[in-house]
């Protein structure tokens, strides 16, 4: 049994400096923004919202939003991708269940598949932890491009200069 701390001790903060290579936190208030314009262009009806582009560890956390039915473009994805529904629901033609509101999705390495919002949502939202890279392919594979979170770094750069935030802003989000 572990030692019982006094209460005194109990909520003192840790006392020592955290390693000096250590890199800085982030702290989103507005995770699902109130500003419009952080919602960076993916595709029509499609945009992103970056919370933060790991380039040190290859992987990005963004919300993924859109508006309208319709279906995403087919992909692959060499390593795990973590999925929780804020709003809306959605699903692969490559499955047959369906993410609701509220509910989490684990996607394995390996996975191929096509996002569709189904008729009757106006809007979807999910936070989605993308690790390495997503391959754009054909119905047979056939790599067409790639995403990877230099590539979601260079769209957000882009994005922010143009509606007037600067290039810089996305600066906050890359650790
Ligand atoms: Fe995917």
């Amino acid at each position: 049994m572990p030692v019982e701390p006094n209460d005194a001790e109990a909520r003192m903060p840790y006392q020592l400096p955290f390693p000096k290579e250590a890199l800085s936190e982030i702290v989103i208030p507005d995770a699902v923004p109130k500003d419009d314009r952080l919602w960076v262009p993916q595709a029509k009806n499609v945009w992103f919202r970056p919370l933060c582009l790991n380039r040190s560890e290859g992987y990005w956390m963004n919300l993924l939003k859109v508006r309208k039915s319709g279906v995403l473009s087919r992909h692959r994805h060499p390593q795990a991708v973590h999925g929780w529904v804020l709003k809306g629901r959605w699903h692969y033609l490559e499955h047959d269940w369906m993410a609701e509101e509220g509910g989490y999705v684990y996607e394995p390495p390996g996975e191929t598949h096509t996002l569709v919002v189904p008729e009757g949502v106006e809007e979807m939202i999910t936070y989605f932890q993308v690790n390495g890279v997503m391959l754009y392919v054909d119905p047979y594979g056939k790599t067409m491009g790639f995403e990877d979170v230099f590539t979601k770094i260079d769209m957000c750069r882009k994005h922010y200069e143009a509606v007037g935030l600067g290039g810089d802003f996305v600066d906050q989000y890359i650790r």
